[in-house]
């Protein structure tokens, strides 16, 4: 019998297939060119797209694609197919190395705000070399980098690749200088937890706002929300249980290690968590993955919601994104080592978090931001957005005595060498129990788990800018350790650098309830920003503080980063533009109908009841006609309000607009609705309510 991971990493063309089936030099010219010690040459490339395409063909391929991340956060890719007439009109099948390395999609449509004329509307894709290529649907699909005829990035991709170079670098450099030489490349990896709802797809396709915007635009709360808890690590239902199955068996199909799965907190919703891994290949993979939970549902009869807020008053869904750097030894630079060197190197590294998240919260917060995530973060009903950062007491405390130390010293009342707090770092829980979960980033041991990112999003821009932010810290600290001549000093200024920093940086440390107002008011007098909206938050990209961190570890040009503020404004616009219309549509077609057929029947019942109509039906058709008026003029309102919005001119007022005043009509608008939901008959009222949605899975 077969087991169930033999297929694993089957459609995969992974490193050890590649070490079996490509000539020695060639494996290691392309392993060279992988570690940035070498460039891939022509002849390199062809041998590797032809074992790849006779590779590919084995597992049935019969087409290739440049699979890539277009700004817009999903995935996109253009099939070809490896057939071409032969010379002597036979159909012959080829894959150059010129195919595999670069294509054109020519795809003119994808945002690029402004970074292509149209005239020279050609993009190019390029092989990322550093993630394997793999087999979906028959379709061999190889990842790759996407950018302009001038070399501007047009993905998400290019640049992350150029924070992870920024990131290994800047941690080899300090790694060295605090002693340990032998350390050559470091990998920023990361694990994605994964969360989502599923429900029945008859009521998604009953309900258009799901099907267009991912979301419920309205709806009544269930009788039953999340209150007893009772889904959380409850027993997986029956049909969930064979989704998962065979979700299970994609992923590892493609190499990917998914290892725990459960029940989430909210009614229908649940996560799935991968083994981490290089943080470039875990964003692809977390693409893939949120492509097959997709598809698989929908082979099951269900549907999988990656809004980050499908339901109002029911939990919101994130991804969480454990982030850690690995040297190439395998050490783990935010693990606390048996040795007192060790400690100060993982001091050294934690601090340097500190310091570049006190740096720069606004730009992890925007970072980890999408239209979708603005009704999970900093929304009604949702946690403010705050970025602070959780270290458990364990650490508290131990960068609290180091930071006293200082005022011991320099009230000479220490001796050098003496730092009692760093020698016993080896005690550090590995799980830490007393975890915050209402921190949104959190230190857990031996990674730092930020927790903002919505469920639906890419994470390549957030890890783009944890590996960059940290980057420039850890450089600023090696700056301040270069030229020390005996490792004693060295050590001691890391130690002195990181008090530096508790000092300056203390504010961002917080282990409070981070949904509780009060921590709104004290982040108010710690300095602390709160930025409510997503749209608020993207002119941090044209910040000159924000433009010299990119430019100087060359992850993002000025004009990238403008490009890309211009698009992402541009996407909430049509996105909230959207969610506006459906609504609109929704309650023409549907809600105002039913509230009319309602009446109609109230009426004609009432009068055959003549003076025996009991006062419940007086009250009803009072109430319903009463709220038909006024969803009539919410609808034209929340019309009128929109059609005002100059979405042409300047996209990031247009979305303030939109945030600030269409955005309330929407809510207007719901609220009556909703109400109504509350005494509408099924008879009339078609529409799945929450209660079928949620608990359908049972
Ligand atoms: P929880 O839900 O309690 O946060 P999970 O076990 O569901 O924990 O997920 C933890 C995630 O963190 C997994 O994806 C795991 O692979 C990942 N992870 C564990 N160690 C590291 C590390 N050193 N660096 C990055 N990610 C890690
Ligand atoms: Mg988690």
């Amino acid at each position: 019998m077969k087991t169930p991971y033999e297929d694993f990493g089957s459609m995969v063309f992974s490193e050890s297939e590649m070490e079996e089936r490509l000539p020695r030099p060639v494996y290691q010219s392309w392993k060279r060119t992988v570690i940035n010690e070498g460039t891939l040459d022509r002849v390199t490339a062809d041998a590797i797209a032809h074992a790849m395409k006779l590779w590919a063909i084995e597992k049935g391929a019969t087409h290739f694609t440049h699979w890539f991340q277009p700004l817009t956060g999903s995935t996109a890719e253009k099939h070809d197919t490896f057939l071409e007439p032969g010379s002597n009109g036979q159909p012959i099948v080829r894959f150059s190395g010129k195919m595999l390395i670069k294509g054109e999609p020519d795809a003119s449509s994808f945002p690029s705000g402004g970074l292509r004329a149209t005239f020279e509307a050609r993009g190019y894709t390029y092989w990322d070399l550093t993630s394997p290529a793999f087999i979906r649907d028959n379709v061999l699909c190889i990842p790759t980098i996407f950018v302009s005829y001038n070399g501007e990035a047009l993905d998400r991709k290019d640049p992350l690749l150029k924070s992870i170079k920024a990131i290994s670098d800047a941690s080899v450099r300090l790694v060295n200088l605090l002693g340990d030489k032998d350390v050559r490349t470091c990998h920023p990896s990361v694990g994605l937890e994964q969360e989502y709802f599923l429900i029945d797809r008859k009521y998604f396709e009953q309900r258009i706002d799901l099907r267009l915007t991912g979301r419920t635009l309205f709806g009544s709360p269930a009788p039953k929300r999340q209150e007893l808890d009772d889904h959380y690590f409850g027993s997986i239902p029956t049909r969930v249980a064979a989704f998962m199955k065979e979700v299970n068996q994609e992923l590892w199909k493609l190499g990917i290690y998914a290892k725990t799965e459960h029940n989430e907190v909210a009614p229908g919703q649940f996560e799935l968590a991968p083994v981490f891994c290089d943080a470039n290949i875990a964003v692809d993979q977390n693409q893939l993955t949120m492509d097959i939970l997709r598809k698989t549902a929908e082979k099951h009869g269900l549907a999988c919601l990656l809004h980050e807020k499908p339901f109002d008053g029911i939990n919101g869904s994130g991804k969480h994104n454990n982030y850690s750097i690995l040297t190439d030894d395998g050490q783990n630079l935010f693990s606390p080592g048996d040795k007192p060197a060790e400690n100060i190197r993982f001091l050294t590294f934690i601090c340097a978090f500190i310091k570049a998240v006190d740096t720069y919260p606004t730009l992890l917060r925007m970072s980890a931001s999408c239209t979708g995530n603005d009704h999970r973060l900093g929304g009604n009903e949702a946690p403010p957005a705050i970025i602070s950062i959780y270290l458990g007491s364990y650490i508290d405390s131990i960068l609290y005595s180091i930071y006293k130390d200082k005022n011991a010293r320099s009230e000479n009342t220490r001796t050098k060498g003496e730092f009692n707090p760093v020698t016993n770092l080896s005690y550090v829980p590995h799980d830490n129990s007393d975890r915050n979960r209402t921190s949104p980033i959190a230190f857990t041991g031996n990674k730092f788990e930020f927790r903002m990112l919505g469920a639906s999003m890419s994470a390549a821009f957030p890890n783009t800018v944890l590996n960059s932010i940290i980057a420039e810290s850890l450089n600023e600290i090696s700056d301040q350790l270069e030229g020390i001549k005996y490792i004693q000093d060295v050590r001691d200024k890391a130690l002195e650098i990181c008090r530096g920093i508790i000092h300056d940086h203390k504010r961002i440390l917080f282990s409070g309830d981070g949904y509780s107002d009060e921590w709104i008011k004290e982040a108010k007098r710690r300095g602390l920003p709160c930025v409510n909206s997503f749209i608020e938050s993207t002119k941090i990209l044209d910040d000159p503080k924000v433009i010299e961190l990119f430019t100087k570890l060359d992850v993002y040009s000025k004009v990238e980063l403008s490009a890309n503020r211009r698009i992402l404004e541009e996407l909430y616009i049509k996105k909230v533009g959207i969610e506006v219309r459906t609504m609109l549509e929704m309650t023409r077609k549907e809600v105002l109908p039913a509230m009319l057929a309602q009446l109609k029947f109230c009426s004609e019942t009432a009068a055959s009841a003549g003076k025996f109509c009991p006062a419940y039906l007086t009250d009803l058709i009072k109430s319903i006609s009463s709220l038909t008026d006024a969803v009539n003029l919410a609808y034209k309102d929340l019309e009128e309000t929109y059609e005002a919005v100059d979405t042409e001119t300047n996209p990031y007022l247009a979305g303030l607009e939109m945030y600030s005043k269409v955005n309330p009509k929407m809510e207007a608008l719901r609220a009556l609705i909703d109400r109504y939901e509350t005494v509408a008959a099924r008879e009339f009222y078609h529409l799945p309510l929450y209660e079928d949605m949620l608990f359908s899975l049972q």
